[in-house]
């Protein structure tokens, strides 16, 4: 069973991961999340069986996105959002390796479908953007300087991963107009909280477990 983290910190918070966890009366949950006991349980065993390491990175980044959407986004996200999103980013950390380090990815995929990213990108135009994602091209446009401000590195990854959550693929799932679940200055405060956790609690090296 592979091991998970016993303490992982979200924003200023240190949350419990109490983890393998015997649901009693919930005997059907395989996670939860509480705000209030800054804790976090993951259970080891469903249906009675041993659960696999996917299942259960899979349930801990459900958690993580509900502990998100607590302390950064003020509990804006319905569960089945936070179902879509688990599955979501479950597939993009999978499939992108490279999108948290250092040096920015040349490309990322989307689903299935790969993006070229173009960093560092001059617009000709787009005066306030610091990324944008044109799906007909499939690529994903970043700058270095906004205001002649240069941008530091972590600033680019969120702006890389603001514009993953824009992408046609993402919203399809996450639902468009009323349904989509983030207007666009809570999903600048989500993707600030994402690369908060998975920075801190080096989430990404859960994953090259899973791969080996
Ligand atoms: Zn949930």
């Amino acid at each position: 069973m592979i091991e998970l983290p016993k303490t992982v910190r979200i924003g200023g918070f240190i949350y419990d991961v109490i983890y393998p966890h015997v649901f009693i009366e919930d005997f059907d949950y395989t996670g939860s999340c509480s705000y209030y006991a800054q804790e976090l349980k993951i259970s080891g065993v469903g249906n009675s069986v041993e659960r696999s390491d996917y299942s259960i990175v899979s349930t801990f980044l459900h958690e993580l996105v509900h502990a998100i959407d607590y302390v950064y986004c003020g509990n804006c996200l319905e569960e089945r959002s936070v179902e879509k999103l688990e599955t979501l980013l479950f597939s993009i950390i999978r499939s992108n390796p490279l999108l948290f380090s250092e040096d920015t990815p040349k490309r990322v995929d989307i689903l299935g479908n790969r993006y070229e990213v173009l960093y560092p990108h001059v617009f000709e135009d787009a005066e306030g953007n610091l990324s944008i994602i044109d799906m007909s091209r499939g690529v994903i446009m970043i700058k270095d300087s906004i205001d002649s401000i240069v941008v530091k590195k972590p600033i680019i990854t969120v702006a890389l991963l603001f514009s993953i959550f824009c992408s046609g693929e993402i919203k399809n799932i996450l639902g468009d107009g009323e349904e989509y679940p983030f207007t666009s200055k809570k999903l600048k405060s989500f993707c600030n909280g994402l690369y908060q956790v998975i920075i801190d609690n080096n989430i990404e090296e859960l994953f090259r477990k899973l791969s080996d």
